[in-house]
């Protein structure tokens, strides 16, 4: 069989179920998904074309949080002895450089984050003297995911260290700054953290930058920004927390986001404006097409129903207005609810 085991926010499922069997169509893949809601997680077959891995590389997936080979769907197994199942499963299915004890992100995998560790601590002695896996993390080799998806059902998955995320549960943990005005600067944090190479937030993010920051209040991006010494023009009407305009790197506007355009073109543009996704990808397209700045991360608010359609259609028509080919990666963050992130650069 050939399987994908990948997750998600618990709730959009339907979302990646129809991204993946979209983007595996357009890829010459037949492929179905098994998903039921709110489980945090889907497996999507194939039933014909090319093998899945290949066709949906995971820095393409919007929904996707993790993408995993499935190596084995394990059910019931008694809970007096669950490692005979998983090691006949791993039989002959290659050497590992990594274990990852995992569940879903949901009401119902969260509980079982306790016997995954317990399981784990038992599982990893044994995997290494059968030679499943490497005495010291490999990097080089595919890692191995053991996902609780139930008490009584085990994922087994393998990792591709350079074809998926690079944290536990696709989820990256970032901790609030104690000097952050706003949750909110989490959000940019991950986007920079998790949309942009670790080269690329060198080059592109040095002091003396100058950007925009658009619906801007209370200032958690803006204040993101000027911890990489960049300038930013805040645009909003509303009021930014105070000790923003102590760095001397703030200027506060208040103009309507929509409007505003900088006198000269600006190294970054970053967006937050809870608006239409439609009318906020078409100003977005207008910012590259007038050269108004390089780099971009957005939002984009998705709708109660048709997201993924809704997402295709807003990074579409974002394409199309733009003018020129840009790089664009769009992703549901972890700290994205009903919304996803976008960075586009014209490099
Ligand atoms: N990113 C901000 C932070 O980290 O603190 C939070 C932004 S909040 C979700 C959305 C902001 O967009 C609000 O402060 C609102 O006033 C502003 N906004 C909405 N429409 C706007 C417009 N047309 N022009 C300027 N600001 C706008």
């Amino acid at each position: 069989q050939d399987a994908l085991l990948c997750y998600c926010r618990a709730g959009f499922e339907p979302e990646l179920a129809a991204e993946l069997t979209e983007r595996a169509a357009l890829a010459g893949v037949a492929g179905h998904a098994r998903a039921t809601r709110d489980d945090g997680y889907l497996l999507f077959h194939r039933d014909g074309g090319e093998p899945l891995a290949a066709a949906l590389p995971w820095k393409e997936l919007v929904f996707a949080r993790q993408k995993l080979a499935l190596i084995a769907d394990i059910a019931a197994p008694d809970p007096r002895d669950r490692m005979t199942p998983v090691l006949a499963a791993l039989e002959g299915r290659g050497r590992y450089g990594d274990l990852w004890m995992e569940h879903p992100d949901s009401d119902a995998g969260k509980p079982l984050s306790g016997l995954a560790r317990s399981f784990g601590n038992a599982l990893r002695p044994v995997l290494r003297a059968r030679g499943f896996l490497t005495a010291q993390q490999d990097p080089r080799l595919p890692r191995l995911h053991v996902c609780f998806v139930a008490g009584d059902r085990v994922l087994l998955g393998r990792g591709q260290p350079a074809d998926g995320a690079p944290w536990p549960l696709g989820i990256p943990r970032l901790r609030l700054h104690a000097g952050a005005p706003a949750r909110s600067a989490l959000k940019l944090e991950e986007a920079l953290l998790s949309l942009l190479g670790e080269r690329e937030r060198e080059a592109w993010l040095r002091p003396g930058m100058r950007a925009a920051d658009l619906g801007a209040a209370p200032g958690g991006w803006t204040w993101v920004l000027t911890r990489y010494h960049l300038h930013v023009a805040a645009i909003d009407n509303g009021p930014l927390q105070p000790q923003l305009h102590e760095t001397g790197l703030v200027d506060h506007l208040r103009a309507d986001g929509f409007r505003w355009s900088p006198e000269t073109p600006l190294d970054w543009m970053v967006c937050d404006m809870v608006e239409q996704p439609r009318r906020v990808a078409s100003r977005m397209a207008t910012w590259f097409r007038e050269g108004w700045c390089r780099h971009a991360i957005f939002n984009l608010k998705l709708p109660m129903k048709r997201r993924w359609q809704e997402t295709r259609l807003c990074l579409d028509l974002f394409a199309d207005e733009t003018g020129s080919p840009l790089t664009v990666r769009a992703r549901q963050l972890y700290h994205d609810r009903e919304e996803i992130t976008v960075f586009a650069s014209r490099g």
